[in-house]
């Protein structure tokens, strides 16, 4: 069997779905590899690297598709709707196609997919699960994601980020607030603590107090009287109208005296909870800055404008979008290392081989979103629906 994988085509993506270090484990897998010419340029990984690891380099983006059986890309579908229609007449019946797909906030492409009568799983559907913590992608991004947020808040920033007590007087240590303690939020605390800031985070669901104090971070509780906050999977519900007006309200008079927001709030595949509205951005001290990694699915802040950076009364607000790509190479070796867990996984289970057994394993019947034509996840099924 043949392993392809193709160059990214979303605007500003640097990240590839394989890393020369990976190829000779594929080949342990028994599988070929060949890869688009230039796929890992933004990742700075040469085609010579793939080519000496033992892969074969195809100049034409349409000889990788034909030639692969599994085909490993970063961005498709839904995480790449414009460029994805080039794509979808390329793909075959039973061609395996594994990545970011975007199938619960856009779901449309995947029921194209589904037409092509491919194999497709989505890896944004991994389960949280502790066997398929190896294969987490938005793990892995978010950790980066959380990481540059503070870089670039600290770049930004007016002010320096820690305490400094020198000749000249005494500088104090900036205030950064995260909402939100997913993965990303937690990275955000603990690299701002590292940094020298005071840290405060809040999420909606309580049990996240323990997580926050363990980064360093102090947990702000907002009392919303919700009984379930949570899902079995871990995640965010999302909240009523009346309660989000509340959490807006008491949120903004904690947010008006930080200097750095950092958003990462999210609920999978609903509009990100609009949480600071322009009331409070414009009760926030000029020079404060706040990054909204939540943009692409509608922000966090009223003002956000994905992929651009306004100011409003003197506070800056960054719309982050795809904040992992701007770190490709350690990106692309965390998202290639997921990857390649996870089609060894299939490979071990005999998914490979029989592609309909993987509605009967359950890591991979859960990322499964399309097969012998049919949309199979539920989700996304009665998304399509509606
Ligand atoms: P996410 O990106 O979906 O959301 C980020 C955070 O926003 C979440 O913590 C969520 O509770 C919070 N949030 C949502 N609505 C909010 C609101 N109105 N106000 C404040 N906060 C709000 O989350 P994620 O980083 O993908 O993590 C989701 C869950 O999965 C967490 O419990 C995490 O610990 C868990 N997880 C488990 C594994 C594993 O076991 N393999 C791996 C990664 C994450």
């Amino acid at each position: 069997m043949k392993l392809g994988v193709v160059k990214e085509t979303y605007p500003n993506e640097r990240r590839v779905a394989l890393v020369p270090s990976l190829v000779e484990s594929y080949r342990r897998l028994g599988l070929e590899v060949v890869i688009e010419a230039g796929a890992g340029q933004g990742a700075l990984f040469a085609d010579e690297d793939y080519q000496s690891a033992g892969a074969t380099v195809l100049i034409e983006r349409e000889a990788v598709f034909a030639q692969a059986d599994i085909l490993l890309t970063v961005r498709t579908a839904g995480a790449n709707p414009d460029h994805f229609a080039q794509d979808e007449p390329l793909l075959r019946e039973g061609q395996f196609i594994i990545g970011l797909m975007e199938p619960l906030f856009r779901p449309q492409p995947m029921a194209r997919l589904a037409e092509r009568e491919a194999v497709a799983f989505a890896m944004e559907l991994i389960p949280r699960i502790t066997r398929a913590q190896n294969m987490d992608v938005l793990s892995s991004m978010a950790t980066i994601a959380g990481y540059k947020a503070v870089l670039i808040a600290g770049n930004l920033l007016p002010t320096m980020f820690p305490l400094l007590m020198t000749a000249a007087g005494t500088i104090s240590p900036a205030r950064v607030f995260v909402i939100g303690a997913g993965v990303a939020g937690l990275q955000a605390m603990a690299t701002a603590k590292r940094l020298g800031a005071s840290v405060e985070g809040y999420d909606v669901r309580p049990a996240t107090r323990e997580q926050v104090e363990s980064v360093g971070a102090k947990f702000i509780e907002i009392p919303l009287q919700v009984e379930q906050v949570e899902t079995a999977g871990g995640y965010a519900r999302a909240l009523e109208e009346e309660t989000l007006r509340k959490q807006q309200e008491l949120l903004g008079e904690h947010l008006i005296r930080q200097e750095v927001v950092i958003c990462t709030a999210a609920v999978p595949g609903k509009r990100a909870p609009l949480l600071i509205p322009r009331w409070v951005v414009e009760r926030m001290r000029p020079g404060s800055v706040i990054i909204d990694l939540v943009a692409e699915w509608g922000g966090n802040c009223e003002l956000t404008q994905p992929g651009t950076t306004i100011e409003h009364n003197g506070v800056q607000i960054v719309g982050a979008v795809n904040l992992a790509s701007t770190v490709p190479t350690d990106a692309s070796l965390l998202y290639a290392r997921n990857l390649f867990n996870f089609v060894s996984h299939l490979h071990k289970a005999g998914i490979l081989e029989k592609p309909e057994t993987a509605l009967e394993d359950p890591i991979a019947k859960e990322t499964l979103a399309a097969i012998g034509g049919k949309v199979v996840n539920s989700r996304i099924a009665e998304l399509l629906s509606s």
